[in-house]
């Protein structure tokens, strides 16, 4: 029950963010065996607890009388791959999606967004929405991140936890939203691999929250 309370709560906050507009984007929390996942197509504003569906880790429904989120394989493939992640949150802000139609990934360019992301965000391949091959393609370029862009869609943020999903979508539409920026003003000055890559370890071995 715990778990679904959490899911509705990141509802109203993706919502508050501007992160989502209607009614998509998807958001799941996996305890164990379960996955707790947004019903598809339902507005954010009216969920409750009881419309959150309860999916095992085949996509089978264990609870709930909605149809889950069509995304459910996206998610399922991302806790497959990565055992450290509990929270998936996908959502459509403006920013990432502008940077899936003319980037293939957004390079390493300020300390919080490489932190809590990844040393870059990729933009992964087009997939259609909905399918194991945008499921297989949104993992392969998340990698061990936690931000990846989905071509031509929008973002997929994960956490060990949903306070760090959910940071980690605000911070990394924040680096979409300078990066777009900057590149109208002129050249930008990357980060280094080197400077990137402490950034990434500080962040995994001492920065991030503790609960
Ligand atoms: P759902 O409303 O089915 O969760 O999905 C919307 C969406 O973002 C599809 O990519
Ligand atoms: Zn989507």
């Amino acid at each position: 029950m715990y778990e679904k309370s959490k899911v509705v709560e990141l509802c109203q906050k993706i919502e508050k963010e501007g992160l989502v507009k209607g009614t998509w984007g998807n958001v799941s929390i996996k305890d164990n065996e379960k996955v707790y996942i947004t019903p598809s197509g339902y507005p954010y504003d009216k969920m409750k607890e009881e419309d959150i569906m309860v999916i095992d880790l085949q996509g089978n429904v264990l609870e709930g009388f909605r149809t889950p989120s069509s995304e459910y394989k996206l998610h399922l493939a991302i806790y497959k791959k990565r055992d450290d992640v509990n929270t998936v949150i996908h959502t459509h802000p403006t920013y990432a999606s502008i940077v899936s139609l003319v980037k293939e990934y957004i390079p390493p360019l300020i300390e919080d967004g490489v932190m809590i992301c990844g040393e870059r965000i990729n933009v992964a391949r087009y997939g259609e929405p909905g399918s194991w091959d945008l499921a297989n393609k949104a993992v392969e370029a998340l990698g061990k991140n936690n931000a990846v862009i989905l071509k031509n869609h929008g973002l997929v943020t994960v956490g060990e936890n949903e306070v760090e999903a959910l940071t980690t979508s605000i911070v990394a539409e924040k680096t979409a939203h300078i990066y777009v920026e900057a590149l109208k003003i002129g050249e930008i000055s990357e980060l280094s691999e080197e400077d990137a890559k402490k950034l990434r370890y500080k962040y995994l071995t001492s920065y991030r929250q503790k609960r």
